[in-house]
């Protein structure tokens, strides 16, 4: 555990290699959720400020050397910069914990070890890429070359910040591009590192950009800018529309990571001794504020009464807590306007007769974390999946169980949501897994398990939950160009 926790930071822009203070000076508050101590003073750029870091951005990509090094030399220096990641792994999850809330040793031992991977599996995956050759007979030859495309903006939410940030940082800078990275406001304090661990890596300046400020502001100052010429963005679906309207008129590529509404689906067949557990996690990891969560459990009737009753068990063990203490499985939510967001659920599934299971109320908690944002696991049945409960994406750590009686109901429930981005199957019936898997409209599948990532897969949105797919070779060719060339011979 590190002792982040004291101190108030100031954290600048990085822009062109160095960190500086907005051109107004003007900065913004960022607090612990916690204990609401402000634990950091960021600077808030201005248009000016934004501008100037597209225009540094377009200036490295092209007449820097980070586009036209060799492959092996730019995958080297991003090789070097996972392992600084990983040496100052304590650092940005401790950065982490105090400021999205979540438990530090969870940050510690799977996301902070999980960016470094990001950036470490693009530069092998980069090295590794092949092209397409097409002969024409013996008259010409086709071959294909992946061009970086040139400035990157990407925009991430402040859930996940830091892991987030690297998977789209990775490909994005294998393939040669370079980047203006804009963290969200309420969570910039591990992200603002990147300038810095990039410059160490060997990253020439310019190439790694970070600006802070609100999105409606900073944010729309980069999607509308002509020198971004694509966006790959994290956050939510109203956002994204946004985004997309801002970026039409310079005509960018984009890629969306959006919202999510997964349903967990618990077939009377499953394991529930692994069904349970896993449910537990894919419903209140870090705090329900995952897109991925598992927020609608779909069960079986015959088996409800036992599921219920070993859910709710578990849901009320999890030691909700001081994301600093190694006993704490969940902590605060991540600000005030959250918290409302979140617990105005709590009103709304009263007045839709939802069946409150466990929750709905602040845990008891010592008394330094009493201005924290908390809320005790949360469980309601639900029978009527047209319900807000069920359609909305609520972000917090209040799950809804719905019954089902047979296989076709399940999947109708599953598929009525405008999201698509995943869905999780329980059952040990090997042909209803295939059956299920191939009906549920949605991205990605899990069965008998859930938040398996192999990055080499595609992952991203059916519907509303995204548009383009991250992973492998979708992320690369989202951040090139493809270019054929034909030769007479
Ligand atoms: P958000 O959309 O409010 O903000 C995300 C980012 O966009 C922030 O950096 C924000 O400052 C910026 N932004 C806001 N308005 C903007 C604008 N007009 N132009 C440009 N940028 C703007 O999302 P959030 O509340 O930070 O994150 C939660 C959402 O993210 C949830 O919906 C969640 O499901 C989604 N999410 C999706 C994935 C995925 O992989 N599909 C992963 C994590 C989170």
């Amino acid at each position: 555990m590190t002792n982040v926790q004291t101190k108030v930071r100031e954290v600048g822009l990085y822009i062109n290699g160095e960190y500086r203070k907005a051109m107004d000076g003007a900065t913004f508050d960022v607090k612990n959720p916690a204990t609401q101590e402000v634990i950091a003073k960021v600077s808030e750029a201005t248009i000016e400020d934004v501008d100037r870091a597209c225009r540094v951005a377009r200036e490295a990509f092209e007449n820097g050397p980070w586009r036209t090094m060799t492959v092996a030399e730019r995958c080297a220096k991003l090789r070097r910069m996972a392992e600084i990641i990983l040496e100052r792994k304590e650092e940005i999850a401790g950065l982490d914990a105090i400021d999205v809330g979540k438990p530090f040793h969870s940050a510690v031992q799977h996301e902070v070890p999980r960016a470094a991977n990001n950036i470490k599996f693009f530069a092998d995956f980069m090295e590794n890429q092949g092209g397409e050759v097409y002969p024409m007979e013996e008259a010409y030859l086709n071959y294909t070359r992946y061009e970086p495309v040139g400035v990157a903006a990407l925009i991430t939410p402040w859930n996940v910040p830091f892991m987030l940030t690297t998977w789209k940082l990775g490909p994005c800078l294998a393939a040669g591009n370079t980047a203006i990275i804009k963290p969200a406001e309420m969570t910039p304090l591990s992200v603002s590192l990147l300038g810095e661990i990039a410059k160490e890596a060997g990253i020439p300046d310019g190439v790694v950009n970070v600006v802070h400020g609100q999105g409606a502001v900073v944010g729309t100052a980069l999607t509308t800018h002509p020198q971004v010429d694509l966006v790959s963005f994290t956050g939510s679906t109203a956002t994204g529309k946004r985004i997309m309207k801002n970026g039409a008129d310079s005509l960018k590529k984009f890629s969306f990571e959006l919202g999510g509404k997964a349903a967990n689906i618990v077939f009377e067949d499953a394991n529930l001794d692994k069904a349970i557990p896993v449910s537990i996690q894919a419903a209140f990891m870090n705090s329900g504020q995952v897109c991925l969560a598992g927020s609608r459990i779909l069960v079986q009737r015959t088996i409800l009464d036992e599921f219920l009753e070993r859910f709710k068990k578990a849901a009320m063990e999890l030691k909700v807590g001081d994301p600093q203490d190694a006993e704490t499985k969940m902590g605060p939510l991540v600000s005030e306007e959250h918290y409302k967001k979140v617990t105005s659920y709590l009103e709304i599934a009263k007045e839709e007769n939802a069946t409150l299971i466990c929750g709905g109320k602040r845990p008891e908690l010592p008394e330094y974390l009493q201005n924290g944002y908390y809320l005790e696991p949360t469980v309601y049945v639900q029978e009527n999946p047209k319900t807000r409960l069920c359609q909305e994406e609520i972000f917090g750590p209040l799950v809804t169980i719905i019954p089902f009686d047979t296989e076709e109901e399940a999947l109708r429930i599953a598929n009525d949501t405008e999201y698509g981005l995943n869905g999780v199957v329980w059952t040990e019936n090997l042909q209803r897994a295939h059956r299920i898997s191939h009906a549920v409209r949605a991205g990605t599948i899990w069965v008998n398990c859930w938040f398996v990532r192999d990055l080499r897969a595609p992952f991203g949105g059916f519907k509303k939950s995204g548009v383009g797919r991250e992973g492998g070779h979708h992320s690369m060719e989202f951040f090139t160009e493809a270019k054929n060339i034909c030769i007479a011979l």
